[in-house]
């Protein structure tokens, strides 16, 4: 448990508190996106969990965020689970006797890589999965939605640096993926992900947007996911302003939110 006289790490290592941080980003990503002469009310900020701590999470929610980001199975199952229990017990309390008190509850995104053995686990609590780089993945999501009888929404991730590091599905595949992914009845994709190579400079990340923001308008020609594809996830803490000039409507924002990482982690 956080003591809150000495502050959440965020706080002890910025100076500033978690609610100024995301108040920040948010006017950020506003800003970002009125620059680009689009509806800020559009673009959706996911926060990203990865090196938070629980009470911020909490914090969040209390601040009516919704969308939470996660790149690890075990956390982003325990962590849901969490979030939601906490949000069922205020209804309880905040509900007086036979009447509902409607909570909105979060919606929680897998942005890392998924492996199929624990494919189920994450359909059981994601709204949106965006690492989906392979077909041997999509047929294990499909057959988990038909069991399920759910269909699971995805995105893409493309590789489109072509770096070795970066996990994705290479340019050219992306198509050929989503095409197949069409046959799918219990999947319906919905846009295109992707990760920038790391750079302290986010102009060097601006191509990357750009080119998989021209793959997006070309797959976006074809009708895929019922006519739902309209999902572009690309920017994270250090280039998410240049992802939204490029055309991102899904951000994932991690450190900038809630405090800078206390290890170098290769996830
Ligand atoms: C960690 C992570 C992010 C957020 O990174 P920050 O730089 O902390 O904002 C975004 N996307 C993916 C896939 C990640 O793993």
């Amino acid at each position: 448990m956080t003591d809150t006289k000495s502050g959440t790490r965020a706080e002890i290592e910025t100076g500033m508190s978690l609610d100024a941080r995301y108040a920040a980003v948010k006017e950020r990503v506003e800003a970002a996106a009125r620059r680009a002469g689009r509806d800020p009310s559009r673009v959706i900020l996911i926060a990203v969990t990865k090196y938070a701590e629980l009470d911020d999470i909490k914090r969040l929610v209390e601040l009516g965020h919704r969308d939470f980001g996660e790149n690890r199975v075990q956390q982003l199952t325990q962590r849901a689970a969490m979030i939601e229990e906490q949000l069922r017990r205020r209804k309880t309390l905040s509900g007086t006797a036979g009447e509902e008190v409607e909570v909105e509850m979060p919606r929680w995104h897998m942005i890392g890589t998924l492996q199929r053995n624990k494919a189920k686990q994450v359909v059981e609590c994601t709204r949106l999965i965006h690492s989906v780089d392979s077909m041997r993945l999509a047929e294990e999501l499909q057959s988990i939605g038909l069991k399920r009888e759910q269909r699971i929404d995805v995105l893409i991730q493309v590789n489109v640096s072509g770096e070795e590091s970066k996990f994705g599905c290479p340019v050219p595949a992306a198509e050929p993926l989503a095409a197949a992914m069409e046959s799918m009845a219990y999947l319906r994709v919905r846009g295109l992900m992707t990760m920038a190579p790391y750079s302290e400079d986010p102009e060097q990340a601006r191509p990357y947007f750009s080119r998989l923001r021209d793959l997006y308008e070309d797959m976006a020609k074809l009708d895929l996911g019922d006519g739902a594809f309209n999902l572009l996830s690309m920017g994270m803490s250090g280039d998410f302003e240049a992802a939204i000039e490029e055309g991102a409507n899904l951000v994932r924002v991690g450190s900038a939110i809630f405090g800078e990482r206390e290890v170098e982690d290769a996830g």
